[in-house]
C-alpha cells in the first residue's frame, strides 16, 4: 500500500490542522491551513476527501480517505473549518478523536451538484448530525430573508451543535436514525408553510434520503429538481464517495 499512498499524497493537496476543538460529545470542529484554499474554486456546498487513513497502515484504498464538507472557508487566512461526528466509529472518526493541532493532512476538494442553488422562494432541510454542516453553510449562503423549514435529527440532540456564527437556525428533534415515518410526519406539518417555488435539501443517512425524495416525488408532486439529495453514509457500506 505504501505506493498508493505515495500516489495519494501527491495528487492531493495539504494543509496543517491549526485549532481542534470538541463541539458536542460526538462532534469535533478541525481548522485547516492550506496555501492550495486561496486559490480554491470554492462554492457552498464543496466537500473534501481527506486522508485519514494515510499513514496508518490502511489496508485498502478505500480505508484511506473519508468525505468532509467545508463548514467555513476564509480564503484570506486561507483557512477552513470541518465538523467530523463520530457515530460511525470507523476510520474517520478515529482519526480526528486522535488528530492534534499540527498534523499535516491531505486532502483533495470535490464540489458536486449538491451545492447551494439560491432560485427557490422556499427552502426544506433535512438532516442527521453528519448533514449539518453541509446544511449550515448551503444557508448562511442564501438571501437573508429566504423562508426555510428544517428538520435535524439525532437521537441526543445535545449532539447537534450551533453553526459557525454560534447562531441556531435549524430546528432540533430527537428521532432515532432511519425513522422515516416520523420526520415524514413533521414535514406533513411543515409544507403548509413553504410558499412559491420550494426545493429540498436532504442529506444523511442514504435510507432516509431515498424514502424522503420519494415521499415528496409522491404525496406532494414535487418534481425531481426540486429535491436535492446526497446520501452521506450507507449502513452496509465504509466511506461514501
Ligand atoms: C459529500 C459528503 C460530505 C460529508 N460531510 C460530512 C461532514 O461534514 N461531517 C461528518 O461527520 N460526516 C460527513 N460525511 C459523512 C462521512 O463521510 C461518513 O460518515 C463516513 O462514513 C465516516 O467515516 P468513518 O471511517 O468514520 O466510518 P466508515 O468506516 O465509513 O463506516 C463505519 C460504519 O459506520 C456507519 N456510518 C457511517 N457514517 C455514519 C454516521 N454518520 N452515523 C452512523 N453510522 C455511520 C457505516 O455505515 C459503517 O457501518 C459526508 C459524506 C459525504 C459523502
Amino acid at each position: 500500500m505504501a505506493l498508493i499512498e505515495n500516489i495519494i499524497k501527491k495528487i492531493m493537496d495539504t494543509g496543517v490542522i491549526t485549532s481542534k476543538e470538541q463541539l458536542s460529545k460526538s462532534v469535533y470542529k478541525i481548522e485547516i491551513q492550506s496555501e492550495a484554499i486561496k486559490t480554491m474554486d470554492f462554492v457552498p456546498g464543496c466537500f473534501i476527501r481527506l486522508g485519514v487513513g494515510i499513514g496508518q497502515n490502511a489496508r485498502a484504498k478505500k480505508d484511506m480517505v473519508r468525505s468532509y464538507s467545508i463548514w467555513n472557508i476564509n480564503k484570506e487566512k486561507q483557512t477552513m473549518d470541518l465538523a467530523i461526528a463520530t457515530h460511525s466509529n470507523g476510520i474517520g472518526a478515529q482519526w480526528v478523536k486522535d488528530c492534534t493541532v499540527g498534523d499535516t493532512v491531505y486532502y483533495k476538494t470535490k464540489r458536486g451538484k449538491f451545492t447551494v442553488d439560491t432560485t427557490a422562494d422556499s427552502y426544506l432541510m433535512i438532516g442527521d448530525l453528519s448533514a449539518l454542516a453541509h446544511l449550515y453553510i448551503i444557508n448562511r449562503y442564501l438571501a437573508v430573508d429566504t423562508h426555510v423549514e428544517s428538520i435535524i435529527y439525532t437521537k441526543d440532540v445535545s449532539e447537534l451543535y450551533a453553526d459557525i456564527d454560534n447562531e441556531k437556525p435549524f430546528n432540533f428533534y430527537s428521532i432515532e436514525a432511519y425513522q422515516p415515518k416520523e420526520i415524514i410526519a413533521k414535514i406533513e406539518a411543515i409544507t403548509p408553510r413553504l410558499k412559491g417555488v420550494k426545493m429540498a435539501y436532504i442529506a444523511g443517512d442514504s435510507r432516509v434520503c431515498i424514502a424522503i425524495h420519494n415521499y415528496l416525488r409522491k404525496a406532494h408532486k414535487w418534481n425531481t429538481k426540486q429535491i436535492k439529495t446526497k446520501p452521506f453514509w450507507n449502513p452496509n457500506k465504509t466511506g461514501l464517495e
